[in-house]
Order: structure tokens, then sequence, then C-alpha cells
């Protein structure tokens, strides 16, 4: 479903050069609800961009569903950034001035779609993401928590077998974030969808079957969360991120991380 290889992106600003990606390795074969954790600056959000095809990696080769979009053209990739995934982000980027229902058939509308069909399947997407009352409302009529929904339906439209999500509850308070992580994993088992997360939250993770941790522009490992809840996750991070301070200088090398029985390590 989603996999990626030596995925490499630096940024120059100036004449400063940074490394946000230095050789990213992360396989998701199965469809579900998964997560990746990291701090702040580790190369999350620039992971994600190269997942949708909102920018190119310097090197290394992305597999999305059975395609390699790394390889695209423009006509094709154009194709792939309307029907082949979806993203959210943590600032939902509704259109004000449109209705919630008009926000969700917009990127039908800019596909060239009209009419009933478009809008019957914008007022089901809303159904069934628990807001259809709202959906002749504007965004500035809705909480954060319902944008957020109006926002994942809309990335839902072309039914993308990949939903990729950057902090979507970093705007939101805590129950709505619970009931937005609830959301997201029924609609991954419901639909068969991927879903991949970047969340700063062990209480999200939790929710997640496998959690990818990242640092220093690498996922230095993979784990299966299976009976493990939100308190294990943070524990589990805190550990990782004292074990990457005391064993790992800045630079190539990756995480060391004292393994424990449910861990996979991906850099030994
Ligand atoms: P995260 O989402 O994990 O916080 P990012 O992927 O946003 O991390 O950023 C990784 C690194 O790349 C950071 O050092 C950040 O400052 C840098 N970076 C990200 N995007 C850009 C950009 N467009 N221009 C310059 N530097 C960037
Ligand atoms: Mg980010």
């Amino acid at each position: 479903m989603i996999s990626c290889k030596g995925l490499t992106k630096s940024y120059t600003i100036g004449n400063r050069r940074v490394e946000a990606l230095r050789g990213v390795d992360l396989s998701v074969s199965k469809p579900g609800f998964h997560a990746v954790m990291g701090p702040s600056g580790c190369g999350k959000s620039t992971l994600l961009h190269l997942l949708g095809a909102l920018d190119s990696p310097d090197s290394g080769t992305i597999e999305i569903g059975n395609q390699r979009i790394d390889a695209l053209d423009e006509k094709a990739l154009t194709a792939f950034r309307r029907t082949g995934i979806g993203m959210v982000f943590q600032q939902f980027n509704l259109i004000a001035t449109m209705t919630a229902r008009e926000n969700v058939e917009l990127p039908g509308m800019l596909a060239g779609r009209r009419g009933p069909e478009l809008r019957n399947r914008a007022i089901e997407l809303l159904e069934s993401l628990g807001v259809a009352e709202r959906a002749e409302h504007r965004p500035e009529a809705l909480s954060g928590g319902e944008q957020q929904r109006v926002a994942i339906a809309r990335a839902l439209l072309f039914s993308p077998p990949v939903l990729l999500a950057d902090e979507p509850t970093g705007n939101l308070d805590s129950r709505a974030s619970e009931g937005l992580w609830t959301l997201l994993e029924s609609l991954a088992a419901q639909r068969a969808m991927t879903v991949l997360m970047v969340t700063h939250e062990p209480a999200a993770a939790a929710h997640c079957s496998t959690v990818f941790f990242m640092r220093d522009g690498r996922v230095v490992e993979e784990i299966n969360t299976h009976g493990m809840d939100g308190g294990d996750l943070a524990a589990h991070a805190q550990r990782l991120g004292r074990a990457a301070e005391a064993h790992t200088p800045p630079g190539p090398g990756g995480g060391g991380v004292n393994g424990a029985a449910h861990l996979h390590r991906l850099r030994p």
C-alpha cells in the first residue's frame, strides 16, 4: 500500500542546508490505521508531503498502491493527487465562503464534475462522518472537530486507497481529538483504507496498529502496538528519546534502542 526506500530530502535556506530526510525506509503492507511519531523537526511533515506527491524527493523511491509515484509525469501526478491519495492537515484548509457540502464537492468541481451525483456523494460522505446536519453551514459555524470531519470528507471524495493525516487533531481539544481518532480507526477498518497519521499524542497512536518512530530524518523503529495503551506508548517514546540522546551522535547511525520483546528494530 505504502512503501518508500532510501528517501532523502534537503532544503537550502540562504547558505544553510537542512537535511530533512536522510534515508527513510517505511513499508505499510496492510490497510489499517498507522502512526508516525517523533520529535518536532525530525521530518514527519516532509515525509507526508513526499508520500502525497506534494513535493519530490532528492533520491529514493515511493510506491503508493502499487504505483511508483516518484517516476510519474505531471499529468499522471495530477491524476494521482486527485484519486490516489487523500490528505488532511492540522489546519483544516476549508474555503471560508463555501458551505461544508460545497467544500466536499470542490475537488469534484475542479475535476469537471457537476450535478446531483456529486452533491449526493458529498452528502453521503458528510453523513458517514457524522456531520450531515452541518452540510449547509460555512466553516465558521462549525466546531474544530466538525471542520476536520468535513476536511476528511473532502479528502475521501474520490475514494483514495490511502489517507495521510498530518497532526489532524493539533487544533482540537482532547474530547474532539479522541472522537477523531476513533473515526479514523473505523474509517480504515470499514473502507479497507490505509490511514497514516502523524501525531505526537501517545493516546492517538494507541488507536493505531503500527507506530513508526522517526528521529533525525529517519524511521528508527517500527512497533506493533498490540496490547499497548497510551501510557505504554508514552513511556516507550520517552525511552527511545533517552536512548537516542545517550547513544546516537547526530548523523548516520540511527537510534540505539533496547528492544523489548515486541519491538522490531529496523536499524540495529
Ligand atoms: P516535523 O514535521 O517532524 O516537525 P518537518 O518535516 O516539518 O518536521 O521539518 C524537518 C526539517 O526540515 C526541519 O529542520 C525544518 O525546519 C526543515 N524544513 C521543513 N520544510 C522546510 C522548507 N520548506 N524549507 C526549509 N526547511 C524546511
Ligand atoms: Mg510537522
